[in-house]
């Protein structure tokens, strides 16, 4: 799963009469809409977003353990809050996500100015805690082991007014030897698909244009429910995506992440017959030796990977398929790389997301002999990353000369400013910035529009010849309007079993 850094920054309430909030959030796209649930379930226990760049009187930390020296950039970045909770005792800090699920009441050993510790199947705790921290004058932690509540039940306030996450599971049932994921976030509970499609349809309803299904494995989903009345069924995520393909305003659908292992023939067939399912597909496939996939505990093999990708490309023409790769994984030989390479090679991605291996505490390969030295690492990283931007710079360069819709998107371009373009994305996932001309007043984001391709760089197209079509769309007047879908509040979506008792939070650790 992609990683990467975000950070919601929410300014202070001059008045200081109501309590502001800023969520960091670092990690994978759960870890991102683990936040806007954050964010709904502060707003709703009355809390505010800051503004930008001011200081917030509660700052959460919604921590990632998966990347390397992640729990030094967190106690890094608690430290330099120490000296404002020192002058300022109203302030609160809250760590959570899977460093807090990991470390537990370490967080308060390293650093006892926090307030609140909560894991990843607490994230509805979190106001009930800074309460409780505030009021009794002692860090909270709460820490459970697995999932009482599908976190989609709870309120989430979310980012973009024309692009939503939907999770439709949480947890993994695989092993992956490198991965964390399955101790931290537990096994793979899956969400009933009435469920999943009324927060579809109330995300539509909002305007919301492009919904992502978010699993850790969804090729895996329909094989866990929660609800004992819903029966295994293999085939539902073709299912779920066929019955997507029935709302009404749902223009793109997209998911993340499939597995390779069992991904079946029913989901491209599901892929290639529902109009609005984005041609594109992520799939993981972390190394072409499968010498090393065993090692991983991987259970497909280089040959069933590019099978898939044939069957893909055969079923959806032009489909944009990207990957993750993991390079130096202990015990890859250079025979092991070759075959890595010659996977990316034949396989074509459009784009890959690629990892030099480092030892990740908990997981199985941080215990392997055979450690690949960091220089051998970043050797073979240099030449991946070499012969992916060459086949992403030709790939994107085929597309010269083709029209292309882009659903405009905010923020996506960074040099939008001195190029004079707005940017936004394909239906295939590439992200296009294209010259608006004189309708620069009238676009925003959320508006669908086409334009013809004019040229390429390994990771964006340009579209600088004018826009054919422009559409004002309902999700274009909620930005332009500041206005957030909301979600989880009042859809009746059920928690997991019954309503867990309420459970004192632990008396303060570690102060
Ligand atoms: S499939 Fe493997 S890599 Fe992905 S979350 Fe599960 S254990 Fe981790």
């Amino acid at each position: 799963m992609t990683s990467m850094v975000t950070q919601q920054t929410y300014g202070a309430d001059p008045a200081r009469d109501t309590r502001t909030f800023q969520v960091r959030t670092y990690g994978c796209q759960m870890n991102v809409h683990d936040s806007e649930r954050l964010a709904g379930l502060l707003e709703a226990a009355g809390y505010r977003r800051a503004d930008d760049g001011a200081d917030a009187d509660v700052v959460v930390f919604n921590t990632c353990a998966v990347r390397e020296n992640a729990d030094n950039k967190l106690y890094g970045n608690l430290s330099h809050l120490a000296p404002r909770k020192q002058s300022d005792p109203r302030m609160q800090i809250a760590v959570g996500g899977c460093l807090a699920q990991k470390d537990r009441d370490a967080v308060l050993k390293k650093a006892p100015w926090v307030d609140v510790v909560f894991g990843t199947h607490n994230i509805g705790s979190l106001p009930a805690l800074l309460e409780r921290a505030r009021h009794n004058r002692v860090a909270q932690v709460e820490i459970a082991e697995a999932l009482r509540e599908f976190p989609s039940a709870l309120p989430a306030s979310r980012e973009s007014s024309y692009a939503a996450w939907v999770s439709i599971s949480v947890g993994c049932n695989n092993t992956c030897t490198f991965c964390i994921v399955p101790s931290l976030r537990g096994k793979e509970v899956d969400r009933r698909p009435t469920d999943v499609l009324a927060e579809v349809r109330s995300l539509v309803e909002q305007g919301v244009l492009e919904v992502t299904l978010l699993g850790q494995n969804v090729n895996a989903y329909g094989v866990s429910f929660a609800d004992g009345d819903q029966p295994r069924d293999r085939g539902a995520f073709a299912k779920l995506l066929r019955a997507c393909g029935d709302i009404d305003g749902l223009e793109r659908l997209r998911f993340t992440s499939p597995h390779p292992a069992e991904f079946t023939d029913d989901v491209i067939e599901a892929m290639a017959d529902t109009p609005n399912v984005c041609p594109t597909l992520h799939m993981p496939l972390q190394s072409g030796s499968d010498r090393i996939l065993r090692a991983m505990r991987r259970s497909y093999r280089a040959d069933r990977f590019l099978g898939i990708i044939d069957r893909v490309r055969a079923a959806i023409p032009h489909a944009a398929i990207t990957t993750d790769l993991i390079v130096g994984f202990p015990g890859e030989t250079e025979a092991d790389f070759q075959a890595t390479l010659d996977v990316v090679a034949a396989a074509r991605f459009a784009s890959a997301f690629t990892f030099q291996y480092s030892k990740r505490p908990g997981t199985p390969a941080a215990e392997l002999d055979d450690q690949i030295p960091k220089s051998v690492v970043s050797e073979r990283y240099q030449r991946l990353i070499a012969l992916q931007e060459k086949i992403s710079l030709d790939e994107n360069e085929a597309q010269v000369g083709r029209t292309v819709e882009v659903l405009v998107a905010t923020g996506e371009g960074r040099k939008d400013a001195s190029t004079a373009r707005l940017s936004g994305r394909a239906r295939d996932g590439r992200l296009v910035h294209f010259a608006p001309d004189d309708l620069r007043e009238q676009i925003r984001p959320g508006d669908i529009l086409t334009t013809t391709v004019t040229g390429a760089a390994p990771h964006h197209l340009i579209a600088d010849a004018g826009v054919l079509s422009h559409r004002r769309t309902r999700a274009g007047d909620a930005h332009a309007a500041g206005q957030r879908p909301r979600t989880g509040v009042g859809l009746g979506m059920p928690g997991i079993g019954a309503p867990a008792p309420a459970e004192p939070a632990a008396p303060g650790c570690g102060l």
